[in-house]
């Protein structure tokens, strides 16, 4: 029953995994989502809210108080001024943003590039809006580009450019070169950016985090998404924001308010003040735990015997288990999972053009507490036993 636009894209991997990991008892290192909870004074926030009587359909583009401490937050973070109404949308989720993006941006025969691996809901968006998806691929463990492969995929019908960084899966975060790599085939193109950053606030080492938005020529065709999910660890409440100039901020506008038309009052308000409220002293000390959890797991798969690309953002790494499993990484992922009780993502729902890129790959979260990590490295230590 399921349509002809849906159905090459079968049920979502971090679903299956994650009914896959409780059904066997394991550690599930697979869906990404922290396995502790958000600040305390953004639940109390929710519920003043609730109580003040913040209960009913807020304004569909986001409540005045959230649009208003997105735009807050761009200018103090990137410099970047958006009008708080008119250059800001309010989407349940990034998930929501993604979609309406692309209903409201893209027209049927249109073309898309994507970077591969590409997170699971770009190629089925785009189909929905009935574009067709091209692809750049990332390969491991570096997951350079190089700029004709770039220019390879853009066509006449090419409308838009979707990129990721921080990146999922990879933990690649693209640098200020490749950004301009990007910018300059976009301008030349007369091609929308579609920037997903919602990991903007998890890089490490000496990475920098650089919204594509903020190189000159970009503010005009960038729309850039991100989400409150990552950043305050509440990836259930599905609070994300698009910003962008007004026209494109527009077209998504025109699907969102006919997807969801809004998104909850009082989780709006409440990431207001989240906004407000958890800024540099937050957000280092939120940097500095994932490093911590992120070395610890990079170690424990190395002991393990797989050979990783160590993330420079992102809370997931990406291994390469060839060491230890002759199978491919539906697998080893079922294999693992079973064996071994630790569940990772196989991801070749990220790849759609070169599949035998992911076959041998899997993905490990590390957005879960230093003790659950520890649990699954002494599970992994016998992988290699
Ligand atoms: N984009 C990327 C790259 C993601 O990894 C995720 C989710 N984890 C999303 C979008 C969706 O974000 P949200 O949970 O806010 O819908
Ligand atoms: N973004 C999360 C991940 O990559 C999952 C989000 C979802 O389940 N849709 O694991």
């Amino acid at each position: 029953m399921v349509s002809q636009r849906l159905a090459p894209f079968g049920t979502s991997v971090f679903a299956e995994m994650t009914a896959l990991a409780n059904e066997k008892g394991a550690i599930n290192l697979s869906q990404g989502f922290p396995d502790f909870d958000g600040p305390d004074a953004i639940f109390e926030a929710a519920q003043k809210a609730m109580r003040v009587g913040e209960n009913q359909y807020p304004r569909s583009r986001g409540h005045v108080s959230l649009v208003r401490a997105v735009a807050e937050s761009r200018e103090r973070l990137y410099g970047l001024a958006f009008d708080p109404l008119t250059e800001v949308v309010v989407f349940s989720g990034a998930t929501e943003g993604i979609c309406s993006s692309m209903l409201g941006l893209l027209n049927p025969g249109d073309e898309v590039v994507l970077f591969e691996p590409a997170y699971d809901s770009y190629g089925p968006c785009a189909a929905m809006a009935g574009a067709t998806a091209r692809y750049v691929t990332l390969r491991f463990p570096d997951f350079a580009f190089d700029e004709s492969a770039l220019r390879a995929a853009v066509t006449p019908r090419t409308r838009l450019i979707v990129l990721n960084t921080p990146h999922n899966p990879t933990g690649k975060v693209f640098t200020r070169e490749e950004l301009s790599t990007i910018a300059r085939v976009a301008q030349e193109h007369d091609l929308v950016v579609l920037a997903d950053e919602v990991y903007e606030h998890l890089v490490f080492d000496a990475a920098v985090h650089v919204p594509i938005a903020t190189l000159p020529g970009m503010r005009e065709r960038t729309l850039t998404l991100s989400s409150t999910g990552k950043t305050f660890s509440l990836t259930g409440w599905k609070v994300g924001w698009g910003c962008g100039p007004k026209h494109l901020v527009d077209a998504a506008q025109a699907a969102h308010q006919f997807v969801t038309y809004a998104t909850a009052t009082p989780l709006q308000v409440a990431m207001a003040f989240a906004l407000r409220e958890f800024r540099g002293p937050y957000l280092e000390k939120f940097r500095a735990e994932y490093l911590e959890r992120r070395d610890f797991l990079v170690s424990a798969l190395r002991d393990a015997g797989f050979v990783v690309a160590v993330p420079k953002g992102t809370y997931f790494v990406l291994a390469d288990f060839s060491a230890l499993h002759p199978g491919d990484d539906m697998a080893f992922a079922r294999w693992l999972v079973t064996e071994h009780g630790v569940a990772a993502i196989p991801p070749g729902s990220f790849y759609a053009a070169d599949r035998t890129e992911p076959r041998r790959l899997a993905r490990f979260a590390f957005c879960k507490r230093m003790e659950t990590l520890k649990r699954a490295a002494e599970r992994l230590r016998k992988v290699r036993a």
